[in-house]
């Protein structure tokens, strides 16, 4: 190694099977300014409004992230080389308020951000990326590339609560905190509560691919157009595990049929490599409801992937080499 940036363990040293688990296998780093780009989970699922069992999200998919190897095997990058990643933890959270739960959260990516860390974390509800966001584009909105059978831009849910996993790119928006003419959403699908829900979100600007013209267009004409609207500027990554197919990936809450495959998604991920990215996140995965322990392994591996275009942004952004 020409570096001595932290290095996953090797299961040619100690076997996969073995260890503490963390995220990719990193050494624990609990200081931010000694990270590029900080693995966090957020284990927290106060704002589902189904069945909840995301905030079991992070731990599942700490253990299953242990079968990532170093290298990406179709673009050969390891993250591991170009920046310092390590597993930063767990954010605080309160399982019974959602709203300190929401302050602490956004407290712990503040610092992160503060000391100059990407974030790249596993969920939790999707409600999380709002005090993420909150941490990390104050000071310049992003642009977002969201992955997910749901909008997620209702403005209120069940006698008027404004905070829950089905409004927080509303919320976002109405902060300042993403460009909505700089969002694309892939993979909407599902029956709505009425006709006009996505009123809102389309007069924003926000661009709505839905599942049917995903099929009628394909990967990469649809990443090729992600790309234009996100432009040069800061694009985070939202990746709600719900816009899979729930064979693919049953343990979600909220599990919508019709769904890109695994396959399609990394090819997807694959092609977001030379944006400026500025963060992620993979959300939604609930363990209890798929026993077999695959939606963890998918949700892991989803990480990589897009740690595998993270990496060389934040590389090249801090000159790195
Ligand atoms: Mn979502
Ligand atoms: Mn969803």
């Amino acid at each position: 190694m020409s570096n001595n940036y932290p290095q996953p363990l090797s299961g040619m040293v100690v076997p996969r099977f073995g260890e503490v688990a963390t995220f990719m296998r990193l050494p624990i780093e609990r200081d931010p300014a000694r990270l590029d780009i900080a693995l966090v989970g957020v284990p927290w699922d106060g704002g589902t409004t189904f069945r909840p069992g995301a905030r079991h999200g992070p731990r599942e998919m700490r253990n299953m992230s242990t079968l990532m190897r170093r290298v990406h095997h179709a673009s050969l990058v390891s993250p591991y080389e170009l920046c310092r990643v390590g597993d930063h933890g767990d954010t605080p959270v309160n399982p019974i308020d959602l709203h300190d739960s929401l302050k602490r959260i956004e407290g712990f990516f503040a610092r992160l951000h503060q000391a100059g860390a990407a974030p790249l974390s596993a969920g939790g509800d999707h409600l999380v990326t709002l005090p993420i966001l909150r941490a990390i584009a104050r000071e310049r909105p992003v642009g977002v590339i969201h992955f997910d059978a749901h909008s997620d831009t209702s403005d209120a849910y069940f006698d008027g609560q404004k905070y829950t996993h089905g409004t927080p790119f509303r919320r976002a928006i109405e902060e300042g905190l993403i460009e909505p003419r700089r969002m694309i959403q892939i993979g909407v699908r599902g029956s709505i509560y009425e006709r006009g829900e996505k009123d809102w979100a389309n007069s924003v600007g926000i661009r709505i691919v839905h599942i049917e013209e995903y099929f009628r267009r394909g990967a990469e004409a649809v990443i090729a157009e992600a790309r234009e609207i996100v432009g040069g500027g800061p694009t985070y990554v939202s990746f709600d595990v719900d816009g899979l197919d729930p064979v693919y990936a049953p343990g979600t809450g909220t599990p919508e049929i019709g769904g890109f495959s695994t396959a399609e998604a990394q090819r997807m991920i694959r092609l977001l490599d030379g944006l400026d990215l500025v963060g992620g996140d993979v959300v939604e995965v609930a363990p209890p409801f798929d026993p077999s322990g695959n939606t963890a392994l998918v949700g892991a591996t989803l990480m990589f992937e897009i740690l595998c275009v993270l990496a060389p942004a934040v590389a090249r952004r801090k000159n790195l080499s």
